[in-house]
């Protein structure tokens, strides 16, 4: 799993940050990749990645803000042109059908691929033999939701030297050792699934929030998660005025992660007044209160490494 961040900007673009998206790469788990949000021009970043658009499986939206979905209508059409024919699924909340469907008829604009809409509620939103999303309602100025993220546990390695050793054939039974059922060799010794195999692992999770005031659904959809990419409009000093927004300050993202337990904060939509050299500032603060964690910045991309189970930076990619 990797995270790639093509906008980190709060409500316009600027040279530095433009609007909301985020993909999650899951090509080793499941060949495909799932886009958070859609800014305008967000098709524009992806160029300078090496991101396929036919390769974006599901698209969430967290809420109707333009600065979140303007790039929607480009990105579907140029799907379309780039060879897309596998289906599309879009989950975001009401309305969201009926600005993607009137955009697309109005321009005149015909896919190549059908679009599944799924419109939010608080729950389970997927879940297949892979993974599990879930969906909290936040607390912004419109709807305004975030994405748990949740990597079912891998199956149990099996360990076919120490199996073949022990006597058993290759064939059927190192299929049951490794389906966790014990077995009995030619010789009639008991070989045990437990000996033979590497217990199961867990996967991932990540909690990906849309904008928000602070608020307890934000902890509770983070809670123990391995990343939180959390938003901060402003900085810590500006309580008043984020809360007068339905936005966090650096230190509502900081505290939602520590309480939550989330081992990496990332934070992300920031607004255009911060420059880069205000990184570092932005960063001191937040460590005041959640330790470990990054600043985002177009174009940062972040590693899920399995078995130390923890993320880190890759080395940028931008052309
Ligand atoms: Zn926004
Ligand atoms: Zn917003």
């Amino acid at each position: 799993m990797q995270l790639l961040f093509l906008g980190t900007g709060a409500g316009m673009p600027s040279k530095q940050r433009n609007t909301s998206a985020l993909v999650l790469k899951l090509l080793e788990e499941r060949g495909t990749v799932w886009l958070f949000d859609c800014g305008e021009a967000t098709q524009h970043q992806i160029l300078h990645t090496t991101i396929k658009p036919r390769k974006i499986e599901k698209i969430f939206i967290t809420h109707m803000h333009g600065d979140h979905i303007f790039g929607l209508p480009g990105l579907l059409g140029s799907r379309s042109f780039q060879g897309g024919d596998e289906p599309l699924e879009i989950y975001g909340p009401s309305g969201i059908k009926e600005y993607i469907e009137m955009t697309l008829k109005l321009s005149r604009t015909h896919l190549t691929y059908s679009v599944v809409y799924h419109e939010l509620v608080e729950g389970l939103l997927f879940e297949d033999e892979l993974m599990t999303v879930e969906t909290r309602l936040l607390d912004h100025v419109i709807p305004s939701y975030g994405f748990r993220i949740t990597q079912k546990p891998l199956p149990p390695k099996l360990l076919i030297n120490k199996a073949l050793a022990l006597g058993v054939p290759k064939g059927p039974l190192l299929a049951k050792l490794k389906n966790g059922e014990d077995v009995e060799t030619l010789t009639g010794q008991l070989v045990r699934s437990q000996d033979v195999t590497e217990p199961e692992e867990r996967g991932f999770v990540v909690a990906i929030l849309g904008d928000t005031r602070f608020c307890h659904a934000a902890v509770e959809l983070s809670q123990g998660a391995d990343v939180l990419v959390h938003e901060a409009t402003f900085d810590g000093t500006a309580k008043k005025m984020a809360g007068e927004y339905g936005h966090s300050t650096v230190y509502d993202a900081a505290k939602t992660a520590r309480l939550a337990g989330a081992t990496a904060l990332i934070i992300n939509h920031i607004s255009a007044r911060f420059l880069p050299e205000d990184d570092k500032f932005l960063l001191k603060q937040m460590r005041e209160i959640q330790p470990h964690g990054f600043i985002a910045h177009d174009f940062l991309e972040l590693e899920w490494l399995q078995h130390a189970k923890k993320i880190r930076k890759k080395q940028p990619i931008h052309s």
